[in-house]
């Protein structure tokens, strides 16, 4: 089966996707869709994001559905709103010229007076997240007695988000003589053992195996001790210019610590995690879509919801402690015929825990060594000439008139003159900075009590330091001392527990000044008569800002920023953490 037109789905199907520019179907859509509009068994599915898993069970349902009844006839549970999101929009471009389909979606953190309201337009499909769908079973909003199909999807997902009751309670709202499909990334024990109490002799099949997804990604790893984790990562971030990527943290804390390194040093980077509120999330995630910032910062689970088949690089700031999420985050690049980059960041006393990825997984992780200044500058020169040479279109009029008289230069001094100029900040920062390329793994073993002992001794380093400087404390080699994280100003920077802080879109590039800030602020925050708002840390970086005000005054600076200019530019601020 090479073309869809091979496949027995109905026209309405087939014209559906056709227009969506599905031709072929993937690897899993040629195991499942046979089986699935054949067979009565139940299906495990090994397969990760990305490989055409929702048109796999989709489909083939689609194609047997009863369109004349009105009942609840599939039903998808996946972990997140994103995934739920999406497989609601797949579902209903599949089903564009099957009007009497209705597909509904049921998530948290939306209304559910309004998710009820749209259940008594009777939709044949629902796509659930657990806990949304419990409330709606305890409120007698969802009748389940007539499904023949249930999907779970993303299950390993799911159980280590802690759905498992959740997913018991709804299973046994369903009947008995249903077909139930569960499709994970991993096969752990969890989903094992929910696999064994609720399936029936399960058909099994795997997408990829973990060899084949990997083909087209190369491995490396850096070893790089607590303290030098970040400044190896602005390293590798600066020896890979023009990347498009994610870093994945093993915390929120931990996450949210390296997107603030990261945009304090003038990366466009933004952080996801579980701490952020759906609409930051949802922001966060809408502007790495449209590259509006070029580096991700997220957890595991946050990282679920976004779907981008561009990552040019995968980075495992902390190693997952289950071998197959290595594999698993690490397919999030490659993707669509494109190579990939995956890089790890080892801590010394790690060797154990990479040797373990390795056995596991087959992969083979090269050892690389921390750019120096000089990898990183020549590396900035290519990238230059990289995106030089993609330029093959004019934007603008341009004429020699435009050019001073720049006779008294060769070429060749010409284009250097220009790189120096374009790289000058990363050759000031990195000049006579320490190399890291003497980093080793550690010959003892990883044990927990070497772990523990280990992180209790770099938090006792990092107390006198600011250990997101690198050896020397900070930039310029001064004394650390009393000197906070993203204070250029040497006075010390606190965390007010009365202030809010935000991202403001403009900085030095714009020609941005501490005294236009603080003017911005003012003119932003006038409407409450006499009342000033306190106006804290004022951080002025290359391409945006962040200040610090008042928190009482949050929404009438969101409010009047946002029709306000500044030398004819249009101005946005967000709230920054
Ligand atoms: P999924 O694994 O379901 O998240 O799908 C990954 C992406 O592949 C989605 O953007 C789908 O629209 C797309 N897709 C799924 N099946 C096909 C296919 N047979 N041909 C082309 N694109 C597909």
């Amino acid at each position: 089966m090479n073309l869809f037109t091979e496949t027995n789905l109905s026209p309405d199907i087939l014209k559906a996707i056709g227009e969506l520019g599905y031709e072929s179907p993937t690897e899993i859509q040629k195991q499942t869709i046979p089986f699935i509009l054949s067979d009565i068994r139940d299906l495990i599915a090994l397969a990760q994001t990305g490989t055409g898993k929702t048109a796999a069970f989709s489909l083939p349902i689609l194609d047997m559905i009863d369109d004349t009844s009105r009942k609840i006839q599939f039903l998808v549970l996946c972990p997140t709103r994103e995934l739920c999101l999406q497989i609601t929009k797949d579902i209903k471009n599949y089903t564009k010229y099957m009007p009497s389909i209705k597909t509904t979606a049921v998530y948290g953190g939306s209304s559910i007076m309004d998710q009820i309201r749209s259940l008594k337009e009777k939709p044949q499909i629902i796509v659930g997240t657990p806990g949304r769908v419990i409330d709606l079973i305890n409120r007698k909003a969802l009748d389940f007695s007539a499904i023949h199909w249930l999907v779970l999807d993303e299950a390993d997902e799911m159980l280590s988000m802690g759905f498992k009751d959740d997913l018991e309670t709804i299973i046994k709202e369903t009947p008995d003589t249903k077909q139930t499909f569960l499709f994970s990334a991993t096969m752990s024990k969890e989903v094992e053992r929910i696999s064994k109490n609720y399936l029936t002799n399960p058909h099994r099949i795997s997408v990829g195996s973990i060899n084949e997804v990997k083909k087209n990604i190369k491995h490396f790893y850096y070893v790089a001790g607590y303290r030098h984790k970040k400044e190896a990562l602005k390293r590798l971030i600066d020896s890979n210019p023009n990347q498009y990527s994610i870093i994945f943290c093993r915390t929120r804390m931990e996450t949210q610590e390296v997107a603030d390194f990261l945009m304090q040093n003038g990366y466009a980077a933004d952080a996801l995690h579980g701490d952020l509120s759906q609409a930051q999330r949802d922001t966060v995630m809408k502007k790495f879509r449209l590259k509006n910032i070029d580096i991700l910062v997220a957890t595991d689970v946050a990282a679920r919801g976004l779907d981008v088949d561009s990552l040019t690089h995968v980075v495992h700031f902390s190693l997952p402690d289950d071998p197959e999420v290595f594999v698993h985050r690490s397919g999030r690049t490659g993707r669509a015929g494109k190579d990939g980059i995956s890089i790890a960041l080892i801590k010394p006393e790690e060797s154990r825990k990479l040797k373990q990825i390795k056995s596991v997984t087959k992969i083979d992780i090269t050892e690389a060594k921390i750019p120096t200044g000089e990898d990183v500058i020549k590396a900035q020169v290519a990238g230059v000439f990289e995106n030089l040479l993609e330029v093959h279109e004019d934007f603008f009029e341009f004429n020699d008139a435009l050019i001073p008289d720049l006779s008294a230069f060769t070429k060749e001094e010409l284009v250097h003159k220009l790189l120096q100029f374009q790289l000058k900040d990363l050759a000031l920062y990195y000049k006579d900075r320490h190399d890291l390329t003497d980093q080793k793994l550690s010959s003892r073993d990883d044990d927990r009590g070497g772990r523990d002992r280990d992180r209790g001794r770099d938090r006792d380093r990092d107390r006198g330091r600011d250990r997101d400087r690198g050896p020397r404390g900070d930039r310029d080699g001064r004394s650390d001392r009393g000197e906070r994280r993203g204070d250029r100003g040497g006075k010390p920077r606190q965390r007010d527990e009365n202030m809010t802080r935000f991202f403001f879109n403009l900085g030095k590039k714009d020609q941005l000044k501490k005294l236009d800030v603080l003017e911005i602020i003012n003119k932003a925050t006038s409407s409450k008569g006499n009342k000033r708002a306190e106006i804290g840390n004022i951080e002025i970086l290359e391409k945006f800002s962040f200040f610090e005000i008042e928190k009482g005054f949050k929404n009438e600076l969101l409010g009047n920023i946002q029709s306000m200019k500044f030398k004819g530019k249009d101005m946005r601020a967000e709230e920054a953490n």
